[in-house]
């Protein structure tokens, strides 16, 4: 064990992408009920979610029906140009999980982030008898609930996304808002959350130190209130809602999932709430079919370091000499979540590390096969499939890419990352 991991540290510290198998990983019937969340929770917070329907429809029409949802593509192109560039068989099925199409913040954000603020919202509201569990949520968009919002602030410490999912609700709800920005937040996610009235606080250093920051700054005021992506099970409950609805969808799409059927989850990981709430809720759907992996940049690889060594937050990529700089801002995260990596501890299968350069070559074939358009980030997952066809060869397997951010991306932005990616492929 020692050894093993001395081994993969020092992968690691060279920068090497690597899989990791998790040793601890146990049957999820036997770890489900030693876990601080259930089933019950999920469901709650989707039905919370329901409530809210009649208020989002109104308020962000290209919802529709107001429930925050994404599509599943088949990707059968990307795959045939994946086998042919890694001169590799994929064994199954390949399909993609369209979190960059999500309504309101075009990432996977839009469920955790806008599920814990609109828990608040109405928390307060019930609170000030304002509202009822029973009423039609639609009067939450009558002006008499903004103004009541405006007394309080909500605080978030982001990468980016995180901070645009939170900023555009709350701001939309009435609420103050200020969002603590890291250094690696791209400017143009800045921009967008100024333009709607959000207060954003830029900060020299890494991620942590924002959230850190922005939880100082919340905790002095009694009608502020922070959203720790570090800590928070609401976060997480937002994020397995969409674990759990991928199943009813897989299944109007005809893809099997059962012990023959195993299905394959690659899942890009930052500090850990979205990837591990996804995989949480596809595992109380699928148990032990569903084998979950998470994918970081090599220079990030914060939430395996954390499982691998069992040190969870008390360890940083910095502590093994790593930079925590990638083009993929979405997973700059140096300190992993201990809240959820002790969910994963037995829940995970695996996970492994891709290289920035790969993020692009894969965001630019993805465009030229499919048409799709995705953000580094996102693409984070895509080595999965080629790490996980060495070890399983049956015909009858799903992998399933969960692309996570991009469709806010702006026009000139797509086009410098899509040349990078042309770039990267003919190095
Ligand atoms: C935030 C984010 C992730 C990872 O989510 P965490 O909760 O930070 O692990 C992945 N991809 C994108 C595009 C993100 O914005």
């Amino acid at each position: 064990m020692e050894n093993k991991n001395s081994l993969l540290v020092d992968e690691l510290k060279e920068l090497k992408e690597t899989i990791w198998f998790n040793p601890k990983y146990k049957n999820f019937a036997e770890v489900k009920e030693t876990l601080p969340i259930s089933y019950e929770d999920v469901l709650d917070a989707e039905e919370r979610l329901n409530r809210f329907t009649s208020y989002i429809k109104i308020v962000f029409p290209s919802t529709m029906d107001g429930i925050i949802e994404s599509p599943i593509s088949k990707i059968s192109n990307m795959k045939k140009r994946m086998e042919k560039n890694y001169n590799k068989k994929i064994y199954g099925n390949l399909i993609l999980k369209r979190d960059d199409l999500l309504p309101i913040a075009g990432s996977i954000k839009a469920r955790g982030g806008i599920y814990e603020v609109l828990k608040h919202a109405e928390e307060l509201a019930i609170a000030n008898e304002l509202l009822k569990y029973e009423d039609d949520y639609s009067i939450l968009a009558e002006d008499r609930f903004k103004e009541f919002f405006s007394n309080y602030t909500i605080q978030v410490g982001s990468t980016g996304n995180l901070g645009l999912s939170i900023g555009i609700m709350s701001a939309k709800l009435g609420f103050k808002v200020v969002v603590h920005m890291s250094s690696d937040a791209r400017q143009w996610k800045k921009e967008l959350l100024r333009s709607k009235g959000v207060k954003v606080v830029e900060y020299a250093s890494d991620y942590s130190k924002a959230v850190e920051e922005g939880r100082k700054l919340s905790d002095v005021d009694p009608n502020s209130y922070f959203i720790d992506d570090e800590n928070s099970k609401n976060l997480f409950l937002g994020y397995a809602v969409g674990g759990i609805r991928t199943k009813k969808q897989l299944e109007d799409m005809d893809i099997a999932v059962d012990e023959d059927h195993p299905l394959f989850v690659y899942l890009p990981c930052g500090v850990g709430g979205g990837p591990g709430g996804v995989a949480y809720g596809l595992k109380l759907m699928y148990g032990d079919d569903v084998q979950c992996f998470f994918a970081e940049p090599t220079h990030s690889p914060a939430m395996l370091l954390g499982l691998a060594t069992g040190l969870h937050d008390k360890i940083s990529v910095e502590d093994i000499g790593l930079d925590n700089k990638t083009a993929a801002d979405g997973l700059a995260v140096g300190r992993p979540s201990s809240f959820v990596g002790k969910i994963m501890e037995e829940t995970l299968s695996g996970a492994f590390t891709i290289d920035d350069e790969r993020l692009y070559s894969f965001l630019a074939d993805l465009v030229d096969e499919e048409d799709i358009y995705i953000e580094p980030s996102a693409l984070a997952g895509f080595l999965g499939p080629i790490f996980v066809s060495d070890f399983y060869k049956n015909e009858n397997a799903t992998h399933l890419c969960w692309s996570t951010g991009g469709s806010l991306v702006p026009e000139s932005i797509r086009k410098e990352y899509y040349a990078e990616g042309k770039n990267s492929r003919n190095k």
